[in-house]
C-alpha cells in the first residue's frame, strides 16, 4: 500500500477500516459524457421570427412563451430574443427588408425590433398568427419568417460570434451548456480520486461475497458521505435550497438576463426576464457558473472560507451503506431476472433510508403484508450488517442528497432513476452495461452480447444511451465517472443482465 493510500485508510471511519481488504486496488476515474456532449454540437433547427414596434415586444414574447411553454430549451435561451434590424445577419436583412413593410422597419429611425419566437416544431403557425393578430400595432401586417438556428448553446465566445454572423445574435454564458463545467469535474475529481479506490475495492468485495453466498449476481454498491469542513450541514437549509433549485429548473434553466432582453420597457422586462435573475452567479475564480448544477465548486468555496479560520479541519468520508445484489435471495433461481427490487443500488439506498428513519426515532412498521420480502433491504452479509448498525453520519438532508455511490457495474435504468430520485450527488462505476445500463450516454451497439447471448442472435441492442446522470430536464444532475482498473479482477455478468 502506498504512503498516500495508507494515509487515506488511516483517516477512514472505524467500520470502513474494519471491513476493507488489506489490498486496495488502484484505478483511474474517467468522467462520463452527457448525451448533449456526444450529440453533434451544431444541431440546427428552424425557428420563427417576427418583428414589432419596441413598445409591444413584450406582448409578442408573452405570446411566444405561451405557445412554447416554460421548457427553457424550447425558448432558445442562447439566442438574443430581440434584435435591432441593423443587427440581424446581412443575408436576413436583405431578405426581410423586401417583405411587407420591411422598408419602413429598416429605416434608420425605426423603433422596430426583430423577435425570435421559438423553434418551428414547438409551435403551431396558425396559433402564432392568431396570437399576434391580437396586438394592435402589428395586426395589419403580421410578419412571420423562418430562419435556421443552432438549437444548443455555444461552447465558446468564438463560436457565439460566428453563429451571430451566420444565424442570429448568440449569447455565450461561460458555462458548459452540454454538461458539467470542466472546472467542476476536475475539482471534484481531485477530491474523489483520493479514496475512490477504497470504495470501489469494497464494492467488489461485497459483490463477490454475495455471489459466493448464493444471494445474487456479483454486483456491489457502496454509499459514502463526504464531509467538507465548514460546510453547512443543516438539512433544513439544504432542503430549502433544494426547493429553490428545483423551481429554478422548472422556471427555465439557463435563460439568461441578456438573451431575453428586448431593451424596451424596463418595468415590463422584469416580467419577461424575471426568471433570469439568479441563473448565473459569480464564483470567486471569476467563472460565471450555473448555480443549479449540483457541483462542488460552491461548496468548496464555502469550505475554503471557513477553513481559513480552522486550517486543521480535514475533509472526512464515512461509509453510510454497503449492499450487494440479492436478486436470488429467497427466490428460486429460474430465468435470468431474479428479484429486481434486490438490485444492489436499491438495497443500498433503502438502507440509507432506514438509517434516516432510525435517526428520527420513528417506530418502524414491521407489519408484514406478505410472506415474501420483496425489498430484501435488511442486511444479509456481515459487512452489510456492520455498516447498517452504525448511525447515519448526518441524518438531516433528503435521502441521498450529495452522497456518493460506488458500484461495480453500471446501474440499470430502474436503479439509475432511483439514484437520481434519491438526490445522489456523485456516481462512480466500473463495468459498463452497454445493453441495460442507464448512466452512459453512448449509443448502444448492436453486437454487445455476442452470439452466446441469451437473445440467441447476438444482435440485440441499438438505440441511444440514456445518460441519466446528466439530464437537466429530470430536475437533477449528478457527476459521474467510470473507474478503470487493471489491478482488481473484473466481475463479468451476462450482457443482458440488469445491474
Ligand atoms: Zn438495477
Amino acid at each position: 500500500m502506498s504512503d498516500s493510500m495508507k494515509e487515506v485508510v488511516e483517516a477512514l471511519d472505524p467500520v470502513s477500516r474494519h471491513i476493507i481488504p488489506p489490498d486496495i486496488a488502484l484505478g483511474t476515474l474517467v468522467p462520463l459524457k452527457t448525451i448533449l456532449e456526444l450529440r453533434d454540437n451544431l444541431s440546427l433547427g428552424l425557428a420563427y421570427v417576427t418583428r414589432a414596434p419596441n413598445k409591444v415586444t413584450n406582448d409578442v414574447v408573452n405570446i411566444a412563451r405561451a405557445l412554447a411553454g416554460d421548457d427553457a430549451a424550447k425558448n432558445l435561451p442562447h439566442l438574443r430574443r430581440c434584435v435591432k434590424p441593423a443587427d440581424i445577419p446581412p443575408h436576413l436583412k436583405t431578405q426581410f427588408m423586401n417583405e411587407g413593410n420591411g422598408r419602413q422597419v429598416h429605416l434608420g429611425k425605426s423603433n422596430w425590433l426583430y423577435i425570435v419566437l421559438g423553434p418551428k416544431d414547438e409551435m403551431s403557425y396558425d396559433e402564432l398568427v392568431k396570437g399576434l393578430a391580437n396586438i394592435d400595432d402589428i395586426r395589419d401586417d403580421i410578419f412571420v419568417g423562418t430562419i435556421p438556428v443552432p438549437l444548443l448553446a455555444p461552447t465558446s465566445q468564438v463560436q457565439a460570434n460566428m453563429w451571430s454572423q451566420q444565424f442570429w445574435q448568440t449569447v455565450y454564458r461561460k458555462n458548459n451548456p452540454l454538461g458539467p463545467h470542466p472546472s467542476t469535474i476536475s475539482r471534484t475529481e481531485a477530491v474523489v480520486s483520493r479514496d475512490a479506490s477504497v470504495w470501489m475495492t469494497l464494492a467488489h468485495q461485497i459483490a463477490k461475497k454475495s455471489q459466493k453466498a448464493g444471494y445474487g449476481e456479483p454486483i456491489g454498491a457502496v454509499i459514502v458521505k463526504r464531509t467538507i469542513p465548514g460546510k453547512n450541514e443543516s438539512g433544513k437549509q439544504t432542503a430549502l435550497k433544494e426547493g429553490a433549485r428545483e423551481s429554478d429548473f422548472s422556471n427555465g434553466e439557463g435563460a439568461g438576463a441578456d438573451g431575453d432582453n428586448c431593451n424596451s420597457r424596463p418595468e415590463a422586462d422584469e416580467g419577461v426576464n424575471g426568471i433570469a435573475h439568479g441563473a448565473a452567479a459569480e464564483v470567486p475564480d471569476g467563472i460565471v457558473q450555473d448555480v443549479k448544477q449540483p457541483d462542488a465548486s460552491n461548496l468548496e468555496a464555502q469550505a475554503q472560507d471557513s477553513t481559513k479560520s480552522d486550517p486543521e479541519a480535514k475533509e472526512t468520508t464515512q461509509i453510510v451503506a454497503i449492499a450487494a445484489d440479492a436478486r436470488w435471495h429467497q427466490q428460486e433461481k429460474t430465468g435470468r431476472i431474479g428479484n429486481p427490487m434486490a438490485h444492489a443500488a436499491l438495497r443500498a439506498i433503502s438502507m440509507v433510508a432506514q438509517k434516516l428513519v432510525r435517526a428520527e426515532d420513528r417506530p418502524k412498521s414491521e407489519q408484514k403484508m406478505v410472506d415474501f420480502e420483496a425489498f430484501q433491504d435488511k442486511p444479509l452479509l456481515s459487512d452489510e450488517q456492520l455498516v447498517f448498525d452504525e448511525d447515519h453520519p448526518c441524518p438531516d438532508g433528503y435521502l441521498c442528497h450529495e452522497l456518493e455511490l460506488y458500484m461495480t457495474h453500471e446501474p440499470c435504468t430502474m436503479c439509475a432513476m432511483a439514484i437520481l430520485h434519491s438526490r445522489m450527488g456523485r456516481i462512480v462505476f466500473r463495468h459498463r452495461m452497454p445493453l441495460t445500463g442507464g448512466m452512459s450516454s453512448e449509443d448502444r451497439g448492436y453486437d454487445m452480447c455476442g452470439a452466446s447471448g441469451a437473445c440467441g442472435e447476438g444482435l440485440c441492442g441499438g438505440g441511444q444511451g440514456l445518460g441519466l446522470h446528466w439530464r437537466k430536464e429530470l430536475n437533477w444532475t449528478l457527476l459521474g465517472w467510470e473507474w478503470e482498473s487493471d489491478s482488481i479482477e473484473s466481475l463479468p455478468v451476462d450482457a443482458h443482465l440488469h445491474a
